[in-house]
């Protein structure tokens, strides 16, 4: 049993109406699904994908517009890291976040694939890596950005923490990931990263955690990620992972119906929550798959109150 890569990457914005365009406009995301987030109803969720939504391609916003600020420290999930498909691919972006007027870091190459940093408008580090044209999601032709060089779904995740080794043993020894190697930040090479990878490497399979004993305290805000979830191909294997992270003696929580997937969640030494997520059923479970994200969807236990969630949201 393997967790298959990443599912989604979960994070803050308390702009969503900058966010939305920022996700769609500039980056050329697909806004698959517009709907609340299922334990505070008064807030919008957005989730960002592929043409189809497939799980790996997804990154999501729960809109708090009275978070402050994250800082990122111990304990953050402090940077993610999108698939571009190519070198030629890489350069196309650089340019157009030049254009955009959004500041970049410039190709970084060095030790492993090319890449290019930046920040969402609230912070968000990014990072678009050159995955070498390996298969991945399908860029959705609607966006304002060609299919051909569209982005392609989640790399890695970047994860801080103050001790390496109570997290790398929960990676490795109860969710199954490799340490795969050791990198160093481009400039910076007193920073180490050990590179963690699941279901045989590749775009797509890797967490990254750099640890240093000095991390400030972490505070999460807007600009912050919340959570990382993992791909597990279906419900019967959710409970074995459920199991197995219990019998290891972390608190997981009961499977949650998310209604487009079920989810489990639990936090890892150092301070990261972490979700495994079923592939399916989807987003397209109750949208035509060429109207996704159009409307304002909830899922069958919430639809009873869409009046009263209607009302308490603003329009986007
Ligand atoms: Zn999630």
């Amino acid at each position: 049993m393997q967790l298959t890569g990443l599912h989604h990457v979960t994070a803050i914005t308390a702009r969503a109406e900058q966010n939305l365009d920022f996700y769609t406009q500039v980056l050329g995301l697909r806004l698959v699904k517009k709907t609340v987030n299922q334990d505070d109803v008064s807030a919008y969720h957005l989730f960002y994908a592929d043409k189809f939504g497939s799980p790996g391609t997804d990154l999501t916003f729960f809109d708090w517009p009275n978070t402050p600020p994250n800082q990122n420290g111990a304990g953050s999930i402090a940077r993610v890291m999108l698939r571009a498909p190519g070198p030629d691919a890489l350069r196309f972006w650089e340019e157009r976040l030049t254009r955009a007027g959004v500041p970049h870091s410039g190709l970084l190459t060095g030790s492993g694939p090319a890449r290019l940093r930046f920040s969402d408008p609230e912070g968000l580090e990014l990072e678009l890596v050159d995955d070498g044209g390996a298969p991945g999601g399908t860029p959705w032709e609607g966006s304002p950005v060609p299919p051909e060089v569209g982005l392609t779904g989640l790399h890695a995740v970047h994860l801080m923490v103050r001790d390496l080794d109570r997290t790398a043993r929960v990676l490795t020894d109860v969710l199954g990931f490799q340490l795969e190697r050791e990198v160093s930040e481009p400039g910076d090479p007193a920073r180490t990263i050990t590179v963690f990878t699941t279901a045989g490497g590749g775009p797509g399979t890797e967490v990254h955690v750099e640890a240093s004993p000095d991390l400030p305290i972490s505070r999460l805000g807007h600009g912050g990620v919340h959570h990382v979830a993992f791909r597990t191909p279906d419900a019967g294997e959710q409970l074995e992972w459920r199991d197995r992270i219990a019998a290891s003696g972390l608190r997981v929580t009961d499977v949650i119906d998310r209604f487009y997937f079920k989810s489990i969640y639990f936090r890892i030494p150092g301070g990261m929550l972490f979700e495994i997520a079923t592939d399916g059923p989807g987003f397209a479970a109750d949208e035509d798959p060429e109207r996704l994200g159009e409307k304002l969807a909830l899922p069958p236990f919430l639809e009873p109150h869409r009046d009263t969630i209607e009302a308490g949201l603003r329009p986007l």
